[in-house]
């Protein structure tokens, strides 16, 4: 189900659960800021999710409360992980980021990730409604 987007941040969501080690996860990389790893249900080859540590629901959330430091961090290990994967245009044949939000974003984890997708060609970047 998508979230309630007028909902208070849930410390109970299955990422709050991850970043406190109650859960599991394919760690790429960890920051003083950051966690990325991999999805449980990869939908291309290359399919990592990025997280901030800090309580963000959302893109627009963390846009607008984060600090400096975390936004920077953030960004950065977006990239980082598109390079450790083999799919930056440096490397491979490049990627997509997919941020979905609240009830037309269809986002099902109410904690700020970014989907850093690739390994394969994507196709357009949204089927007709
Ligand atoms: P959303 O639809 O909110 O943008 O995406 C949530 C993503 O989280 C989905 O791609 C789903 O496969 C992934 N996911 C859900 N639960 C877990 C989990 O426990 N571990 C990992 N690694 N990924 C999860």
């Amino acid at each position: 189900m998508p979230i309630d987007p007028t909902a208070p941040y849930d410390d109970d969501n299955i990422f709050a659960k991850i970043l406190r080690g109650e859960i599991p996860n394919t760690t790429v990389i960890e920051t003083e800021h950051s966690l990325a790893f991999h999805d449980i249900t990869p939908q291309a080859p290359t399919h990592v999710l990025v997280i901030p540590k800090g309580a963000y629901v959302s893109f627009d959330h963390f846009a607008s409360e984060a600090g400096e430091a975390e936004i920077i961090d953030y960004v950065r290990t977006i990239g980082q992980v598109a390079q450790m994967c083999g799919v930056d245009l440096g490397e491979g044949g490049g990627f997509r980021l997919i941020s979905n939000a609240g009830r037309d974003g269809v986002q099902e984890v109410p904690h700020l990730h970014v989907h850093v997708l690739g390994g394969r060609g994507l196709g357009r970047m949204l089927q007709p409604a």
